[in-house]
Protein backbone atom coordinates (compact mmCIF):
# COMPACT_ATOMS: atom_id res chain seq x y z
CA UNK A 1 0.00 0.00 0.00
CA UNK A 2 2.20 2.63 1.15
CA UNK A 3 4.29 2.02 -2.60
CA UNK A 4 0.94 2.94 -3.99
CA UNK A 5 0.87 5.82 -2.09
CA UNK A 6 4.41 6.94 -2.73
CA UNK A 7 3.89 6.80 -5.98
CA UNK A 8 0.14 8.57 -6.32
CA UNK A 9 2.01 11.27 -3.96
CA UNK A 10 4.85 11.27 -6.96
CA UNK A 11 3.30 11.27 -10.12
CA UNK A 12 -0.42 11.65 -9.88
CA UNK A 13 -2.59 15.11 -9.98
CA UNK A 14 -5.76 15.19 -7.81
CA UNK A 15 -8.76 17.71 -8.15
CA UNK A 16 -7.56 20.94 -7.21
CA UNK A 17 -4.16 18.96 -5.33
CA UNK A 18 -0.61 20.56 -5.30
CA UNK A 19 2.10 18.51 -7.04
CA UNK A 20 3.66 16.37 -5.33
CA UNK A 21 0.52 15.68 -3.05
CA UNK A 22 0.41 17.00 0.11
CA UNK A 23 -2.36 15.09 1.69
CA UNK A 24 -2.81 10.99 1.87
CA UNK A 25 -5.84 9.98 0.22
CA UNK A 26 -7.95 6.79 1.10
CA UNK A 27 -7.13 4.15 -1.77
CA UNK A 28 -10.47 2.74 -2.59
CA UNK A 29 -10.64 -1.03 -3.53
CA UNK A 30 -13.99 -1.57 -4.39
CA UNK A 31 -17.58 -0.08 -3.85
CA UNK A 32 -21.07 -1.15 -3.68
CA UNK A 33 -24.59 -0.04 -3.09
CA UNK A 34 -23.75 2.92 -0.86
CA UNK A 35 -20.90 1.98 0.48
CA UNK A 36 -16.69 2.88 -0.31
CA UNK A 37 -14.60 -0.41 0.41
CA UNK A 38 -10.69 0.79 1.43
CA UNK A 39 -7.82 -1.01 1.26
CA UNK A 40 -7.01 -0.35 4.72
CA UNK A 41 -8.93 0.49 7.73
CA UNK A 42 -9.59 4.10 8.61
CA UNK A 43 -10.38 4.49 12.16
CA UNK A 44 -11.23 1.51 12.32
CA UNK A 45 -13.59 0.80 9.53
CA UNK A 46 -12.99 -0.75 6.00
CA UNK A 47 -15.97 0.79 4.70
CA UNK A 48 -17.32 3.89 4.43
CA UNK A 49 -20.85 5.33 3.75
CA UNK A 50 -20.72 7.82 0.72
CA UNK A 51 -22.59 10.71 1.86
CA UNK A 52 -21.26 12.51 -1.77
CA UNK A 53 -22.57 10.42 -4.72
CA UNK A 54 -18.72 10.65 -6.30
CA UNK A 55 -20.03 14.50 -6.51
CA UNK A 56 -23.54 14.26 -6.89
CA UNK A 57 -22.82 11.41 -9.99
CA UNK A 58 -23.94 8.32 -8.50
CA UNK A 59 -27.50 8.72 -7.94
CA UNK A 60 -28.08 4.79 -7.50
CA UNK A 61 -25.00 3.70 -5.89
CA UNK A 62 -22.01 1.36 -6.99
CA UNK A 63 -22.44 -1.74 -8.67
CA UNK A 64 -26.17 -1.81 -9.34
CA UNK A 65 -27.17 -4.88 -10.99
CA UNK A 66 -28.97 -3.14 -13.68
CA UNK A 67 -26.12 -0.72 -14.49
CA UNK A 68 -23.61 -3.26 -14.88
CA UNK A 69 -25.58 -5.40 -16.62
CA UNK A 70 -26.32 -2.37 -18.94
CA UNK A 71 -22.41 -2.05 -19.27
CA UNK A 72 -21.72 -5.42 -19.64
CA UNK A 73 -24.36 -5.73 -22.50
CA UNK A 74 -23.12 -2.99 -24.60
CA UNK A 75 -19.27 -4.11 -23.84
CA UNK A 76 -20.63 -7.35 -26.22
CA UNK A 77 -21.65 -5.02 -28.79
CA UNK A 78 -18.74 -2.30 -28.53
CA UNK A 79 -17.27 0.20 -26.47
CA UNK A 80 -16.48 2.86 -28.79
CA UNK A 81 -16.78 3.62 -32.49
CA UNK A 82 -16.26 7.48 -34.02
CA UNK A 83 -19.53 9.38 -34.08
CA UNK A 84 -18.73 11.33 -37.36
CA UNK A 85 -20.40 10.04 -39.98
CA UNK A 86 -21.64 7.01 -37.78
CA UNK A 87 -24.23 6.86 -35.34
CA UNK A 88 -26.06 4.02 -32.90
CA UNK A 89 -28.87 2.83 -31.00
CA UNK A 90 -27.53 3.86 -27.33
CA UNK A 91 -26.77 7.39 -28.29
CA UNK A 92 -29.77 7.77 -30.53
CA UNK A 93 -31.96 6.28 -27.76
CA UNK A 94 -30.52 8.85 -25.26
CA UNK A 95 -30.87 12.11 -26.65
CA UNK A 96 -34.99 10.86 -27.62
CA UNK A 97 -35.12 10.67 -24.13
CA UNK A 98 -33.43 13.75 -22.84
CA UNK A 99 -35.59 15.75 -24.94
CA UNK A 100 -38.30 13.92 -24.22
CA UNK A 101 -37.96 14.19 -20.04
CA UNK A 102 -36.74 17.92 -20.56
CA UNK A 103 -38.82 21.23 -20.41
CA UNK A 104 -40.65 22.21 -23.93
CA UNK A 105 -39.07 23.16 -25.89
CA UNK A 106 -35.76 21.94 -25.92
CA UNK A 107 -34.74 19.62 -29.03
CA UNK A 108 -31.47 19.15 -30.53
CA UNK A 109 -28.91 17.45 -28.31
CA UNK A 110 -25.23 17.77 -28.20
CA UNK A 111 -23.56 14.43 -26.20
CA UNK A 112 -20.08 16.05 -24.84
CA UNK A 113 -17.51 14.30 -22.85
CA UNK A 114 -17.32 16.12 -19.50
CA UNK A 115 -19.44 19.21 -18.04
CA UNK A 116 -16.74 21.39 -18.88
CA UNK A 117 -17.07 20.93 -22.52
CA UNK A 118 -21.19 20.82 -22.31
CA UNK A 119 -21.14 24.09 -20.92
CA UNK A 120 -18.10 25.47 -23.61
CA UNK A 121 -20.78 23.77 -26.09
CA UNK A 122 -23.38 25.48 -24.92
CA UNK A 123 -21.23 29.28 -25.06
CA UNK A 124 -20.56 28.31 -28.58
CA UNK A 125 -23.85 27.43 -29.73
CA UNK A 126 -24.77 30.89 -28.29
CA UNK A 127 -22.19 32.99 -29.49
CA UNK A 128 -22.85 31.42 -33.02
CA UNK A 129 -26.44 31.99 -32.94
CA UNK A 130 -26.15 35.18 -32.57
CA UNK A 131 -22.75 35.32 -35.76
CA UNK A 132 -25.08 33.28 -37.97
CA UNK A 133 -28.32 35.58 -37.26
CA UNK A 134 -25.72 38.66 -37.96
CA UNK A 135 -25.67 40.19 -34.79
CA UNK A 136 -21.80 39.19 -33.98
CA UNK A 137 -21.52 42.32 -31.49
CA UNK A 138 -23.58 39.74 -29.10
CA UNK A 139 -20.76 37.67 -27.95
CA UNK A 140 -20.75 38.89 -23.84
CA UNK A 141 -22.22 36.19 -20.98
CA UNK A 142 -23.96 37.49 -17.79
CA UNK A 143 -24.37 35.66 -14.75
CA UNK A 144 -25.14 36.27 -11.04
CA UNK A 145 -21.89 35.34 -8.43
CA UNK A 146 -21.62 32.60 -6.42
CA UNK A 147 -21.61 30.44 -9.61
CA UNK A 148 -19.59 27.34 -10.78
CA UNK A 149 -19.52 26.00 -14.51
CA UNK A 150 -16.37 23.95 -14.62
CA UNK A 151 -12.60 24.21 -15.02
CA UNK A 152 -12.02 25.17 -18.62
CA UNK A 153 -11.61 28.68 -19.78
CA UNK A 154 -15.27 29.79 -20.82
CA UNK A 155 -16.68 28.29 -17.81
CA UNK A 156 -14.08 29.89 -15.47
CA UNK A 157 -14.95 33.05 -16.96
CA UNK A 158 -18.38 32.86 -15.40
CA UNK A 159 -17.13 31.12 -12.44
CA UNK A 160 -17.55 33.21 -9.17
CA UNK A 161 -14.63 35.43 -9.89
CA UNK A 162 -14.01 36.28 -6.38
CA UNK A 163 -14.75 33.21 -4.15
CA UNK A 164 -14.27 30.70 -6.78
CA UNK A 165 -10.86 28.66 -7.73
CA UNK A 166 -9.82 30.72 -10.61
CA UNK A 167 -9.11 34.15 -9.49
CA UNK A 168 -5.68 33.84 -10.59
CA UNK A 169 -6.52 34.20 -14.14
CA UNK A 170 -8.33 37.29 -14.17
CA UNK A 171 -6.06 38.67 -16.72
CA UNK A 172 -6.90 35.75 -19.18
CA UNK A 173 -10.43 35.37 -19.24
CA UNK A 174 -13.05 37.05 -21.22
CA UNK A 175 -14.29 39.60 -19.04
CA UNK A 176 -18.32 38.80 -18.23
CA UNK A 177 -21.25 40.78 -16.61
CA UNK A 178 -22.06 39.58 -12.64
CA UNK A 179 -25.02 40.50 -11.38
CA UNK A 180 -24.60 39.69 -7.36
CA UNK A 181 -25.36 36.56 -5.95
CA UNK A 182 -29.33 36.04 -5.77
CA UNK A 183 -30.59 36.11 -3.13
CA UNK A 184 -30.44 33.58 -0.37
CA UNK A 185 -33.39 30.60 0.34
CA UNK A 186 -35.50 28.75 -1.79
CA UNK A 187 -38.58 29.49 -0.12
CA UNK A 188 -37.47 33.23 0.51
CA UNK A 189 -40.55 35.39 -1.74
CA UNK A 190 -38.79 37.83 -4.07
CA UNK A 191 -36.43 40.91 -3.47
CA UNK A 192 -37.79 43.60 -5.81
CA UNK A 193 -34.49 45.23 -5.31
CA UNK A 194 -32.36 42.52 -6.53
CA UNK A 195 -34.96 41.39 -9.22
CA UNK A 196 -34.91 46.02 -10.68
CA UNK A 197 -31.10 45.37 -9.94
CA UNK A 198 -31.01 42.12 -12.56
CA UNK A 199 -33.17 43.84 -14.92
CA UNK A 200 -31.77 46.80 -15.04
CA UNK A 201 -28.51 45.32 -15.78
CA UNK A 202 -29.84 42.78 -18.35
CA UNK A 203 -31.32 46.49 -20.34
CA UNK A 204 -28.75 48.17 -19.85
CA UNK A 205 -26.23 45.30 -22.08
CA UNK A 206 -28.54 43.84 -24.13
CA UNK A 207 -26.98 44.75 -27.26
CA UNK A 208 -23.72 42.97 -26.39
CA UNK A 209 -25.16 39.97 -24.75
CA UNK A 210 -25.21 36.43 -26.04
CA UNK A 211 -26.58 34.84 -23.01
CA UNK A 212 -27.93 34.83 -19.35
CA UNK A 213 -25.93 31.35 -18.02
CA UNK A 214 -26.49 30.32 -14.54
CA UNK A 215 -27.28 27.22 -12.44
CA UNK A 216 -31.22 27.18 -11.44
CA UNK A 217 -32.24 26.73 -7.62
CA UNK A 218 -28.98 25.59 -6.51
CA UNK A 219 -25.69 27.17 -6.84
CA UNK A 220 -23.17 24.03 -6.04
CA UNK A 221 -19.25 24.26 -6.34
CA UNK A 222 -19.04 27.84 -5.83
CA UNK A 223 -20.98 27.63 -2.57
CA UNK A 224 -23.93 25.23 -2.21
CA UNK A 225 -26.06 28.04 -2.09
CA UNK A 226 -30.26 27.75 -2.94
CA UNK A 227 -32.46 30.64 -4.36
CA UNK A 228 -35.51 31.01 -5.05
CA UNK A 229 -37.49 29.58 -8.42
CA UNK A 230 -39.13 33.31 -9.23
CA UNK A 231 -35.70 34.64 -10.00
CA UNK A 232 -36.09 32.26 -12.79
CA UNK A 233 -39.16 33.08 -14.34
CA UNK A 234 -37.56 36.87 -13.80
CA UNK A 235 -34.37 35.62 -16.27
CA UNK A 236 -36.63 34.28 -18.71
CA UNK A 237 -38.54 37.30 -18.86
CA UNK A 238 -36.32 39.71 -19.02
CA UNK A 239 -33.84 36.74 -21.69
CA UNK A 240 -37.10 37.40 -23.98
CA UNK A 241 -38.07 40.87 -23.62
CA UNK A 242 -34.26 41.75 -24.42
CA UNK A 243 -33.31 39.12 -27.08
CA UNK A 244 -30.97 37.47 -24.78
CA UNK A 245 -30.60 33.81 -24.76
CA UNK A 246 -30.94 31.75 -21.06
CA UNK A 247 -28.80 29.20 -20.30
CA UNK A 248 -29.43 26.74 -17.35
CA UNK A 249 -26.27 24.60 -16.32
CA UNK A 250 -27.91 21.48 -14.68
CA UNK A 251 -24.98 19.22 -14.43
CA UNK A 252 -25.43 19.30 -10.53
CA UNK A 253 -29.38 19.52 -10.32
CA UNK A 254 -30.26 17.36 -13.05
CA UNK A 255 -32.22 13.94 -12.56
CA UNK A 256 -34.10 14.73 -9.40
CA UNK A 257 -31.61 15.94 -6.58
CA UNK A 258 -33.19 18.94 -5.98
CA UNK A 259 -36.97 17.35 -5.54
CA UNK A 260 -37.85 18.19 -9.44
CA UNK A 261 -36.41 16.07 -12.06
CA UNK A 262 -35.19 19.11 -13.23
CA UNK A 263 -34.31 22.07 -11.52
CA UNK A 264 -35.82 24.23 -14.47
CA UNK A 265 -39.50 22.62 -13.61
CA UNK A 266 -39.55 24.37 -10.09
CA UNK A 267 -40.40 27.38 -11.84
CA UNK A 268 -41.85 25.75 -14.79
CA UNK A 269 -39.48 27.27 -17.33
CA UNK A 270 -37.43 26.16 -19.94
CA UNK A 271 -33.90 27.43 -20.52
CA UNK A 272 -33.12 27.94 -24.97
CA UNK A 273 -29.82 26.05 -23.89
CA UNK A 274 -29.49 23.19 -21.25
CA UNK A 275 -26.58 21.76 -19.73
CA UNK A 276 -26.73 18.00 -17.99
CA UNK A 277 -23.76 15.77 -16.70
CA UNK A 278 -22.76 14.57 -13.28
CA UNK A 279 -26.00 12.30 -11.94
CA UNK A 280 -26.64 11.66 -16.31
CA UNK A 281 -24.88 8.08 -16.42
CA UNK A 282 -25.99 7.47 -12.81
CA UNK A 283 -21.71 8.23 -11.97
CA UNK A 284 -20.57 5.46 -14.46
CA UNK A 285 -18.84 7.07 -16.92
CA UNK A 286 -18.18 10.36 -18.34
CA UNK A 287 -20.50 12.42 -20.38
CA UNK A 288 -22.48 15.14 -20.42
CA UNK A 289 -25.22 16.21 -23.00
CA UNK A 290 -26.16 20.34 -24.19
CA UNK A 291 -29.68 20.80 -25.35
CA UNK A 292 -30.80 23.99 -27.50
CA UNK A 293 -34.17 24.72 -28.45
CA UNK A 294 -34.83 24.71 -32.88
CA UNK A 295 -34.83 28.75 -32.82
CA UNK A 296 -31.33 28.16 -31.78
CA UNK A 297 -30.50 25.36 -34.00
CA UNK A 298 -31.80 27.10 -36.95
CA UNK A 299 -30.19 29.88 -36.59
CA UNK A 300 -26.39 28.28 -36.31
CA UNK A 301 -27.61 27.01 -39.88
CA UNK A 302 -28.54 29.96 -41.25
CA UNK A 303 -25.00 31.20 -40.84
CA UNK A 304 -21.87 31.81 -42.81
CA UNK A 305 -20.60 28.22 -41.59
CA UNK A 306 -23.58 26.20 -41.04
CA UNK A 307 -22.46 23.86 -38.65
CA UNK A 308 -21.54 23.41 -34.93
CA UNK A 309 -17.82 23.41 -34.98
CA UNK A 310 -17.49 20.88 -32.50
CA UNK A 311 -16.83 16.89 -32.14
CA UNK A 312 -14.77 15.43 -29.08
CA UNK A 313 -13.12 12.05 -30.11
CA UNK A 314 -15.26 10.19 -27.62
CA UNK A 315 -18.70 11.98 -28.90
CA UNK A 316 -21.63 10.25 -27.92
CA UNK A 317 -19.51 6.97 -26.58
CA UNK A 318 -21.48 4.05 -26.48
CA UNK A 319 -20.54 2.54 -23.46
CA UNK A 320 -21.77 5.74 -21.39
CA UNK A 321 -24.64 6.10 -23.88
CA UNK A 322 -25.70 2.34 -22.62
CA UNK A 323 -25.37 3.11 -19.13
CA UNK A 324 -27.02 6.88 -19.08
CA UNK A 325 -30.14 5.05 -20.54
CA UNK A 326 -30.45 2.27 -18.06
CA UNK A 327 -29.69 4.58 -15.29
CA UNK A 328 -32.58 7.11 -16.26
CA UNK A 329 -35.04 4.36 -17.04
CA UNK A 330 -34.18 3.45 -13.66
CA UNK A 331 -34.49 6.36 -11.90
CA UNK A 332 -38.14 6.96 -13.76
CA UNK A 333 -39.12 3.25 -13.00
CA UNK A 334 -39.03 4.00 -9.30
CA UNK A 335 -41.02 6.57 -6.81
CA UNK A 336 -37.93 8.62 -6.65
CA UNK A 337 -39.75 11.98 -5.95
CA UNK A 338 -40.72 9.56 -2.68
CA UNK A 339 -37.38 8.76 -1.89
CA UNK A 340 -35.89 12.39 -2.86
CA UNK A 341 -38.15 13.72 -0.47
CA UNK A 342 -37.60 10.84 2.44
CA UNK A 343 -34.20 11.78 2.01
CA UNK A 344 -34.62 15.83 2.33
CA UNK A 345 -37.17 14.23 5.56
CA UNK A 346 -33.75 12.35 7.60
CA UNK A 347 -31.30 15.32 6.50
CA UNK A 348 -33.78 17.83 7.61
CA UNK A 349 -34.15 15.89 11.04
CA UNK A 350 -30.72 14.72 11.29
CA UNK A 351 -29.15 18.48 11.06
CA UNK A 352 -31.65 20.43 12.89
CA UNK A 353 -29.33 19.95 15.83
CA UNK A 354 -26.31 21.02 14.03
CA UNK A 355 -27.72 24.12 13.63
CA UNK A 356 -27.08 25.01 17.33
CA UNK A 357 -23.15 23.89 17.40
CA UNK A 358 -20.89 26.41 17.87
CA UNK A 359 -18.89 27.72 14.94
CA UNK A 360 -22.18 26.95 12.93
CA UNK A 361 -23.47 29.74 10.67
CA UNK A 362 -26.44 27.84 8.38
CA UNK A 363 -27.94 24.62 7.99
CA UNK A 364 -29.82 23.94 4.48
CA UNK A 365 -31.58 21.45 3.12
CA UNK A 366 -33.45 20.99 -0.17
CA UNK A 367 -34.13 17.98 -1.90
CA UNK A 368 -31.58 15.45 -1.44
CA UNK A 369 -28.38 18.30 -0.89
CA UNK A 370 -27.85 18.80 2.80
CA UNK A 371 -25.59 21.57 4.00
CA UNK A 372 -23.40 22.50 7.15
CA UNK A 373 -22.23 26.33 6.60
CA UNK A 374 -19.03 26.96 9.19
CA UNK A 375 -18.54 30.68 10.07
CA UNK A 376 -15.00 30.14 9.41
CA UNK A 377 -13.10 28.49 6.91
CA UNK A 378 -13.15 24.44 7.57
CA UNK A 379 -9.92 22.28 8.84
CA UNK A 380 -10.85 19.59 5.75
CA UNK A 381 -8.07 16.82 7.53
CA UNK A 382 -9.75 17.10 10.51
CA UNK A 383 -13.63 17.44 9.38
CA UNK A 384 -12.54 14.28 7.17
CA UNK A 385 -11.41 12.31 9.51
CA UNK A 386 -14.12 12.99 12.26
CA UNK A 387 -16.44 11.80 9.48
CA UNK A 388 -14.26 8.86 8.74
CA UNK A 389 -14.06 7.77 12.32
CA UNK A 390 -18.11 7.86 12.17
CA UNK A 391 -17.58 5.52 8.75
CA UNK A 392 -18.96 8.03 6.42
CA UNK A 393 -17.24 9.82 3.72
CA UNK A 394 -17.63 13.51 3.28
CA UNK A 395 -15.13 15.71 1.22
CA UNK A 396 -16.03 19.36 2.53
CA UNK A 397 -14.49 22.65 0.83
CA UNK A 398 -14.45 26.22 1.93
CA UNK A 399 -16.33 26.78 4.80
CA UNK A 400 -18.68 24.01 3.75
CA UNK A 401 -19.67 20.35 5.05
CA UNK A 402 -22.20 18.93 2.64
CA UNK A 403 -23.32 15.83 1.77
CA UNK A 404 -25.91 14.44 -1.26
CA UNK A 405 -26.64 10.76 -0.58
CA UNK A 406 -27.57 8.41 -3.30
CA UNK A 407 -31.13 8.12 -3.93
CA UNK A 408 -31.28 4.47 -2.47
CA UNK A 409 -29.40 5.19 1.03
CA UNK A 410 -31.01 4.04 3.93
CA UNK A 411 -32.83 6.00 6.39
CA UNK A 412 -30.11 3.84 9.00
CA UNK A 413 -27.15 5.35 7.15
CA UNK A 414 -28.25 8.27 6.19
CA UNK A 415 -28.75 9.03 10.24
CA UNK A 416 -24.88 7.44 10.32
CA UNK A 417 -24.04 10.92 7.65
CA UNK A 418 -25.75 12.97 9.39
CA UNK A 419 -23.83 12.36 12.74
CA UNK A 420 -21.24 12.44 10.97
CA UNK A 421 -21.69 15.57 9.08
CA UNK A 422 -22.48 16.98 13.03
CA UNK A 423 -19.22 15.31 14.19
CA UNK A 424 -17.21 16.94 10.94
CA UNK A 425 -18.83 20.60 12.10
CA UNK A 426 -17.80 20.14 15.33
CA UNK A 427 -13.86 18.75 14.21
CA UNK A 428 -13.77 20.90 11.49
C1 LIG B 1 -19.37 19.73 -11.99
C2 LIG B 1 -19.98 20.87 -12.69
C3 LIG B 1 -19.48 21.31 -13.94
C4 LIG B 1 -18.26 20.71 -14.60
O1 LIG B 1 -18.42 19.37 -14.92
P1 LIG B 1 -17.15 18.43 -15.14
O2 LIG B 1 -17.70 17.13 -15.59
O3 LIG B 1 -16.44 18.36 -13.83
O4 LIG B 1 -16.29 19.11 -16.19
C5 LIG B 1 -20.13 22.37 -14.54
N1 LIG B 1 -21.20 22.95 -13.97
C6 LIG B 1 -21.71 22.54 -12.80
C7 LIG B 1 -22.93 23.21 -12.23
C8 LIG B 1 -21.10 21.49 -12.10
O5 LIG B 1 -21.59 21.11 -10.92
Amino acid sequence: MSTLLDLDRAHVWHPYAPMPGTSTPYVVESASGVRLRLAEPVAGHRELIDGMSSWWAAIHGYRHPVLDEAVRDQLGRMSHVMFGGLTHEPAVRLAAKLVEITPEPLRHVFLADSGSVAVEVAIKMCLQYWQSIGRPEKRRLLTWRGGYHGDTFHPMSVCDPEGGMHQLWGRVLPRQLFAAEPPAGFDAGPDEAYAAQLSALIAEHADELAAVIVEPVVQGAGGMRFHSPGYLRLLRELCDRHGVLLIFDEIATGFGRTGELFAADHAGISPDVLCLGKALTGGYLTMAATLCTAKVADGISQGELPVLAHGPTFMGNPLAAAVANASIDLLLRQDWRTEVKRIEAGLTEGLAEVAHQEGVADVRVLGAIGVVQLDHPVDVRAATEAAAREGVWLRPFRDLLYTMPPFITSDADLARITTAVAAAAVAG
